[in-house]
């Protein structure tokens, strides 16, 4: 079938002025923040090869990537998230780099999605790793930034839903499921799928013992730490490595506390993601007006050794920048776009459009934001247009003044105008 040229492809979005205005604010304030908090810039590509991307991204994002063969015949996929390529870059170019090593990305990933408010095909992260350290303090900084980059981008009102995969694993491992088959039963939690991820543990041989274990982990979700805390060392007893990642678990969250940062936890023992390469806490940010969510991360100590052979430790965050744009129209969050004031030089007739050139080249070398008139559609209506579209300085350049080295400046609110020498118009208008 013929495509409808004039449509976008399913899922991609064309952003308009005052959205991608929205987004680059968000990029400012997440840029701002990896400055403060130290981690530094790097740009991967947007294609890699499938495999390295495909390797430990989960079922379901796997079957979502954008895949095609190049013309050189190597199978390539665009990048469905930065977390894979950042793993490649650092088990390579920056295996021997001082730890800890903070790096920051911004840009757009793709995942066919079925498209719907806040699910597109290509969306924006940000997104910041911290690699080398498997310190608890590593995961309290992680769990700072995402409170900060919320506040920075002006939204009040979220929440931080927590687990650590770790006691879940520790169970799973213990009674000899493989690590393919704990993703497998993560992938059904990572849908909600209580009952399919029981079964599922069963058919891979689960005690009784687990199973019971796990029931009990899937009812315990509250924003009291202790509840939860309480409940899953109950649940877990005999099972060791579970018990540890519970001990580290409530580590983490001791010393997120002892920061002072307000933030809401949501404690739920059976949340999973769907991404496969996480070892330890994990997390998701929502807010009350979507029920997707905006952020999430967790930490992945065995990824990066996939690819380099030596592990490192590490833990990030990414937020969903469409997502949080959303979040802020819900939450009312209109951040003030600073209004520069703009300049319009008009020509009075086409013998003038060359001074009316020089002069706006001349006004911007002095930092002046200056627009030339290019539809000669005469003074008066040139004038309107600039009234509606908020000019604060009309520059009149006719033949009459232009004789004597000047031109006509317009204050367009109060409608004053006076004759001004071109040599004074940047002193003029460089300083309001
Ligand atoms: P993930 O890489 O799956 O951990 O996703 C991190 C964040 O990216 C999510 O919390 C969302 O905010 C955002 N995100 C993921 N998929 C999409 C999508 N299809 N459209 C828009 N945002 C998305």
């Amino acid at each position: 079938m013929r495509p409808d040229l004039r449509q976008t492809v399913r899922g991609m979005r064309d952003l308009l002025p005052d959205e991608t205005w929205r987004l680059r604010f968000i990029e400012g304030c997440a840029r701002r923040l990896a400055e403060l908090y130290g981690y530094e810039e790097v740009i991967t590509p947007i294609i890699e090869y499938y495999e390295l991307l495909a390797a430990k991204i989960g079922e379901e994002n796997r079957k979502r990537m954008y895949v095609f063969e190049d013309l050189g015949g190597r199978k390539v996929a665009l990048r469905p998230e930065f977390t894979a390529s950042i793993a490649r870059l650092v088990s390579t170019r920056m295996v021997s780099a001082p730890k800890p090593i903070r790096l920051f990305s911004f840009g757009s990933l793709y995942r066919y999605d079925e498209p719907q408010l806040g699910r597109y095909r290509e969306f924006w992260q940000a997104n910041y790793e911290l690699i080398g350290s498997d310190k608890p303090e590593a995961d309290a900084e992680i769990l700072s930034l995402t409170s900060d980059f919320l506040e920075a981008v002006g939204l009040r009102n979220y929440v931080i839903k927590i687990n650590h995969v770790g006691v879940l694993r520790g169970i799973l491992g213990h009674e000899g499921i493989s690590e393919d088959g704990q993703n497998s039963i993560m992938q059904l939690l990572d849908k909600k799928d209580w009952d399919g991820a029981l079964k599922l543990a069963e058919d891979y041989g689960a005690s009784q013992r687990c199973v019971e274990t796990l029931k009990r982990l899937f009812n315990l979700r509250s924003e009291d730490k202790n509840a939860v805390f309480k409940g899953v060392s109950e649940a877990v007893e005999g099972y060791p490595s579970a018990l540890e990642a519970l001990d580290n678990f409530s580590g983490i969250i001791d010393l997120v506390e002892r920061i002072g940062l307000k933030i809401r936890f949501q404690f739920e023992a059976s949340f999973a993601r769907g991404l496969e390469y996480y070892t330890g806490v994990i997390f998701e940010v929502y807010v009350p007006e979507l029920n997707i969510a905006v952020g999430g991360g967790g930490r992945y100590d065995r990824l990066i050794g996939l690819f380099g052979g030596i592990d490192m430790p590490a833990i990030g965050v990414a937020f969903g920048v469409d997502r949080i744009m959303l979040a802020m129209e819900e939450q009312g969050v209109n951040p003030p776009k600073p209004e520069r004031k703009r300049v319009l030089v008009v020509a009075v007739d086409e013998n003038n459009v060359a001074d009316a050139l020089k002069i706006a080249v001349a006004l911007r070398r002095h930092g002046v934001q200056a627009e030339i008139d290019v539809m000669r559609r005469g003074l008066s209506r040139a004038l309107s247009d600039a009234d509606r579209r908020r000019i604060a300085y009309a520059i009149i350049v006719g033949p009459k003044e232009l004789g004597e080295g000047k031109v006509i400046l317009r204050d367009m609110r109060n409608k004053v105008q006076e004759e001004i020498r071109i040599e004074d118009l940047p002193g003029k208008l460089s300083v309001f």
